[in-house]
């Protein structure tokens, strides 16, 4: 008998009829001999619904009342998921973050969890019961409600699986795993059957939002083996799990070594953001400390930032211009923050350029494949997109490029790569990508 978590996104629970479907599903792993857990998101684009309707109350409002809001979009699908099951002949039970156990800082709109107590849950599975947990939410330890921002209920499944040492957790969503990038724009691409945790790390950060950044850290540090998977089809997903170079045994023969390695791809993927605006901070004295000094008042602000690019000062004027790439949802603040300081900083003008698009390239095997960035540029420069910022990690090259040329860029770089599937279009079962 196996404890498996099962976590069931928002277009897999969109309207009854989904949740009905889901409901069997599950009703089917518990029959099977399984211990379940479930962790359901809020029905299809709910979350996002509530958002808007927060904007025409406030423009900004208060994080405490909007993480109450939010979390009340997982708690309507975890109570219907629960009345679907319980249909079926099978008894289950649904519960809040807080009531699951799942304790957090109270940074409101993007809380971590601090730890997971899933008593309750234990109870529930001791009487054959499955128990139904709320997605993307927590408690902190001041008993407010918290979220653990946007996908975040991709979270709430793997630090469930951790806190409760699931044999695996399964990610149900609207595609079959995870693609060699998006399908909804590359239709071309190919599903992957294995990625390590340090890859998908990669590819989450750079915006494959198909598991939520966090939730790949927390299965990196807890070991917790996930299978993405579809909730429309019976099809085998992707797993995530192990270190590139895995599948290298160090006691085999030097020709199977070789062999395994060249099971290990040299390139994951293609990922691609929308989320992320450019901030360029014109005419600003290239003097010892001025950068420094920037980045302190950005960091003050609470921004998370991404690229940086200085461009070489003028000699006549000793002026300079700073870019960098954040948030979109970060931009007021940030302006806000560096205007006050304009005096002291002495710039000219601050730029904010909200139509650009980041598309990366992602694979271990990079480390040791020289010519790489070239093709990717090279790709770029065939397809006549320009190229506006670049930064690198040891497996991940990325680019800005104006947003109305970001889905040609991801196509271009898949096809550069040769990752197009032999076997036909990718399957989008629902959802809207949004
Ligand atoms: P859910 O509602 O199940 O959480 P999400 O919309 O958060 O679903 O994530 C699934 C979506 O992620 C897919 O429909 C797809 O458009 C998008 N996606 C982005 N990159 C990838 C990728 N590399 N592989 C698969 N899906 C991806
Ligand atoms: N409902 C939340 C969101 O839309 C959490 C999730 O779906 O994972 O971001
Ligand atoms: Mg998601």
């Amino acid at each position: 008998m196996a404890l498996v978590v099962q976590k069931y996104g928002g277009s897999s629970v969109s309207d009854a009829r989904s949740i009905k479907r889901v409901a069997k599903r599950i009703a089917e792993a518990k029959r099977a001999g399984n211990d379940v857990v479930v962790v359901v998101s809020a029905m299809g684009d709910t979350t996002d619904e509530l958002l808007d309707l927060a904007a025409d109350i406030s423009p900004r409002p208060p994080q405490r009342e909007m993480d109450i809001l939010l979390t009340a979009g997982e708690r309507i699908s975890m109570s219907l998921l629960a009345m679907a099951i319980d249909k079926l002949g099978v008894k289950a039970k649904s519960f809040t973050g807080q009531q699951a156990g799942l304790l957090t800082d109270a940074v409101h709109g993007k809380a971590r969890i601090v730890d997971v107590v899933p008593h309750r849950i234990r109870q529930t599975l001791e009487k054959g019961q499955v128990a139904i947990v709320a997605g993307f939410q927590g408690v902190s330890s001041g008993n407010d409600v918290t979220t653990l921002g946007r996908g975040g209920s991709d979270t709430t499944a793997v630090a469930l699986a951790a806190g409760l040492d699931a044999d695996v957790c399964e990610i149900y969503t609207d595609v079959d795993g995870i693609f060699t990038a998006d399908p909804r724009i590359a239709p071309g691409a190919r599903k992957i059957d294995k990625v390590t945790y340090e890859e998908m790390l990669e590819l989450a950060a750079s915006g494959a939002k198909v598991l939520a950044l966090r939730a790949v850290e927390y299965a990196r540090r807890y070991q917790v083996p996930v299978h993405v998977r579809s909730s429309f089809s019976g099809k085998n997903g992707t797993l995530v799990k192990g270190t590139h170079g895995d599948l290298i045994d160090p006691n085999a023969s030097s020709e199977e070594q070789e062999e395994a390695a060249m099971e290990d791809p040299i390139i994951s993927g293609v990922a691609h953001d929308r989320s992320e605006a450019k901030i360029t901070i014109v005419g600003v004295p290239d003097t010892l400390g001025q950068a420094a000094r920037i980045f302190e008042v950005v960091a003050a602000a609470g921004t998370n930032i991404d690229m940086i690019v200085q461009n070489v000062s003028a000699a006549d004027t000793g002026l300079t211009d700073i870019s960098f790439t954040l948030p979109h949802a970060d931009i007021r603040s940030t302006t806000a923050a560096l205007n006050a300081v304009k005096s002291e900083l002495k710039f000219d003008d601050l730029q904010v350029d909200d139509e650009i698009g980041k598309v990366s390239l992602v694979g271990a095997g990079m480390k040791s494949h020289p010519g790489i960035s070239a093709r990717l540029f090279g790709a770029l420069r065939d397809a006549g997109i320009n190229i506006e910022m670049i930064s690198t990690s040891e497996i991940r090259i990325s680019v800005v490029t104006r947003a109305d040329n970001l889905d040609d860029a991801v196509r271009a770089i898949h096809t550069a790569f040769e990752l197009d599937s032999a076997e036909g279009e990718a399957v989008v079962y629902a959802g809207t990508g949004r």
